[in-house]
């Protein structure tokens, strides 16, 4: 008899810890919020936000006038997690959103580049995406190693977009010509009416094939282009921000890879039927037309296997610096977004070292640019005999690199960034000259962006070169550590 009471105490008991444990497990679908934003989204109506009705497969209107794309569904995704409902305000064009969005009529642009122009009036979150852009011209056209060479081209670009501000900033001397659409950017390069268009390196590849601009390649690769994708809030409304900020942060990589891979996968799909419905008329026609079909086949496969191949090469040449064969700049910055989600989840710590040459102008005024480029590459490969994990070693500019160090906290980033600095000064290089580094270390705060972090690492390498230069200094408040 005792018995039962027993095992009914122990259910009760099991019960009541299954409710304590259960609701941590939940909690992965939520964003972490505080009670006052958690308020805000209580009494909050329907968000309206505007998007671009015109950039498959990033975000597009489907034929119902739904928002699709990969930047729909994380934006979904997010707003899900902070519990917000959301509703498009639909508009024709990319320039209708914006315009849309300066005059209040919708809150938030689901999926943008952050420029100053547009800081204006947003407030940006950080990135739900990221991506590189790329040069397409014609096929006859030759590769486009620096868009510093050309003075007059015609370069063709949706008006209104990121890269717009950029080239109007950096390359004035090309000449632009704005289109309403992504597809008659392709078109006027298609048809000799401009040179080239910079495009997003998933959209070019993916509309290429799907729209068969065979005529069209990619040629180059603008480095410094990369789409830091983000959501772009009315200033007029912090709170939103917040709330969305979190939505975002609370994606992780893996569920971002899978959406990526959900539209990617879609989008080859796409192209498979397509390939299809013209195969199987033109071998009931074959008997006619068998040589020209035959031959049409097989130039499609070719263009095909070529654009893969150069996709490939692109992506390899998009990562990588191709004086000292180390990641670059887009690359680190991507490595910084994988790297700090994962820490944020483990709770690793996670530091940074800033590298810079001491007195590099000297070595090239002394010796010349080609000794000047040597230098860097034989401290880029000592810095990549040294560095723990050096695939998360690059080069971020100039004659400054970067070293990302898992779960490090700032004393061993500063012991590691020591050793480099130590094996640099004592290296015989073959100019016959002495090099010497300097470094600012910097240790990740959970929920940090990069530019946060670098100017702190930057703040303690000026230190390190005030100080007398061929030295690693940590950040403020870390002086005494080794
Ligand atoms: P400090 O110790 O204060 O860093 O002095 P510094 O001379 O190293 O710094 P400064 O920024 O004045 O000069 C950096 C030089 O690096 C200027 C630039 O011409 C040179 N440089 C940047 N990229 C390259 C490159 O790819 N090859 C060569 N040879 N030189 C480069
Ligand atoms: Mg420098
Ligand atoms: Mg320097």
């Amino acid at each position: 008899m005792n018995l039962v009471p027993g095992i009914s105490s122990g259910l009760i008991t099991l019960i009541f810890i299954g409710l304590f444990w259960v609701p941590p497990l939940w909690a992965q679908d939520r964003a972490w919020l505080s009670p006052e934003q958690w308020d805000y989204v209580a009494s909050r109506g329907v968000v309206r936000y505007c998007a671009d009705p015109d950039w498959a497969p990033f975000e597009y209107m489907d034929a119902a006038g739904e928002h699709q794309g990969i930047g729909a569904d994380l934006l979904r995704l997010a707003a899900e997690r902070v519990g917000l409902t959301l509703q498009l305000h639909p508009t024709p064009t990319w320039e209708a959103s914006l315009a849309a969005s300066r005059r209040g009529d919708c809150e938030f642009l689901s999926l943008l580049n952050r420029t100053p122009a547009r800081e204006a009036w947003l407030h940006f979150t950080e990135p739900l995406l990221i991506d590189e852009n790329v040069i397409i011209t014609r096929e006859d056209h030759p590769y486009v190693v620096s868009l510093d060479r050309f003075d007059g081209e015609r370069l063709a670009i949706p008006a209104g977009t990121a890269v717009e501000e950029w080239v109007r900033r950096d390359f004035p001397r090309l000449q632009l010509i704005l289109t309403q659409t992504e597809n008659e950017a392709f078109q006027l390069v298609s048809d000799r009416r401009a040179d080239m268009t910079i495009r997003s390196l998933i959209v070019a590849a993916h509309t290429i094939r799907k729209d068969g601009w065979f005529n069209l390649r990619i040629s180059g690769m603008q480095a410094d282009y990369v789409n830091l994708l983000r959501i772009g809030v009315r200033r007029d409304d912090p709170m939103l921000h917040a709330v969305l900020d979190a939505g975002v942060r609370s994606i992780s990589h893996s569920e971002r890879e899978a959406i990526i891979n959900r539209h990617v996968n879609v989008v080859r799909h796409e192209v498979e039927v397509i390939e299809k419905s013209i195969f199987w008329p033109l071998l009931g026609v074959l008997w006619v037309v068998l040589l020209t079909s035959g031959f049409w086949i097989l130039r499609q496969r070719a263009l095909n296997r070529r654009l893969s191949q150069l996709n490939l090469l692109l992506e390899k040449a998009a990562t990588t610096d191709p004086l000292t064969g180390l990641n670059n700049r887009a690359r680190l910055m991507l490595c910084f977004e994988e790297d700090s989600l994962r820490a944020q989840r483990s709770g690793c710590p996670y530091s940074l070292a800033l590298f810079d040459i001491d007195h590099f102008k000297r070595i090239n005024d002394t010796c010349g640019h080609v000794v000047g480029d040597q230098v860097l590459r034989e401290v880029a490969a000592l810095m990549a005999r040294n560095g723990r994990g050096s695939d998360r070693l690059g080069r971020w500019g100039g004659e400054e690199f970067m070293l990302l160090f898992h779960d490090s906290d700032i004393q061993s980033a500063m012991e590691a960034a020591e050793r480099i600095r130590a094996d640099v000064a004592a290296h015989a290089f073959s100019h016959g000259g002495e090099v010497t580094l300097s470094a600012g270390v910097a240790q990740w705060q959970p929920g940090e962006s990069l530019v946060r972090l670098m100017e702190r690492a930057d703040k303690a390498l000026y230190r390190a070169k005030q100080e007398g230069r061929n030295r690693a200094c940590p950040e403020q408040g870390h002086e005494s550590g080794p």
